[in-house]
């Protein structure tokens, strides 16, 4: 059966030593409660990726993400980080095609592809987002949007290639907004995910693929958001940038 799974991703917040300072009470305060049934995946910024994996790395059920990784395999790129890297450094999981790196630096799906045959090549498994953008919600057009994103990057890959994938349903106009979406939303679009995912796969692959939904997901909107059937979880963005409110999530989902 699919895993349950947080991931907090920091994007660009955090000095080294309060990075160390937040993994250290997160691990503390999930120590104090025994065992988790959920994997918890970090996210830190690359330069503390060494840092964080030091710390993490002997725990069980817990795992390190890049967040994001270059379309390149390697070479003169200067300023970019290889998903080769990320994996020697001991990261499990890259981010791959979130809004923020779509909106910004322009990535189109072409450059997702490249990004996530890059990923499986070093062994690394996939964290996909999707997510639709407020106007095509108001247009009703937020299904179509989905589906579209979906098979025109990952149903390009094989079940094999794709072993194991997260897919990551992440509503624009939720991200960062405070205008988290309704469970019941959520789950329309979870449901609809798996049923994209299981004709292609089939049934037992889409069973067993996880789903996170993120979209200013915190301590008080997780639990009934992570109780719908077919949301595995969440990534998580400002709330796992404070160690209670990340560890209430994580609580929320292994519960
Ligand atoms: C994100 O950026 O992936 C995210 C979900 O952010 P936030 O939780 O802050 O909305």
């Amino acid at each position: 059966m699919r895993k349950k799974v947080v991931v907090g991703n920091w994007k660009m917040n955090k000095t080294k030593q309060e990075a160390v300072q937040l993994t250290t009470d997160v691990l503390d305060m999930l120590n104090n409660t025994g065992s988790i049934a959920c994997d918890v995946v970090f996210a830190p910024p690359f330069p503390f990726m060494d840092s964080i994996n030091d710390l993490i790395s002997a725990k069980n059920g817990m795992f390190l993400a890049a967040q994001d990784c270059s379309k390149h395999e390697k070479g003169s790129f200067t300023g970019e980080v290889s998903a080769k890297i990320t994996q020697s450094m001991g990261a499990n999981y890259i981010i791959i095609g979130h809004s923020e790196r779509r909106a910004f630096f322009k990535e189109d799906n072409a450059t997702l592809i490249e990004k996530i045959t890059r990923c499986t090549a070093a062994q690394l498994v996939p964290i996909f987002c999707c997510g639709e953008e407020a106007a095509d919600r108001e247009s009703g057009k937020h299904l179509e949007v989905i589906e579209q994103q979906i098979s025109e990057v990952l149903l390009c890959f094989s079940a094999q290639e794709l072993n194991n994938v997260i897919i990551a349903y992440e509503p624009v106009w939720s991200i960062g907004t405070g205008n988290t979406a309704s469970p019941e939303i959520a789950q329309e679009m979870h449901q609809f995910i798996r049923s994209i995912i299981e004709k292609k796969f089939g049934e037992e692959f889409a069973n067993n693929t996880s789903i996170l939904y993120g979209g200013s997901c915190n301590a008080a909107n997780s639990k009934e958001l992570f109780s719908k059937p077919d949301i595995d979880g969440g990534l998580i963005g400002g709330a796992s940038l404070v160690a209670q409110d990340f560890v209430s999530i994580i609580r929320n989902c292994a519960n």
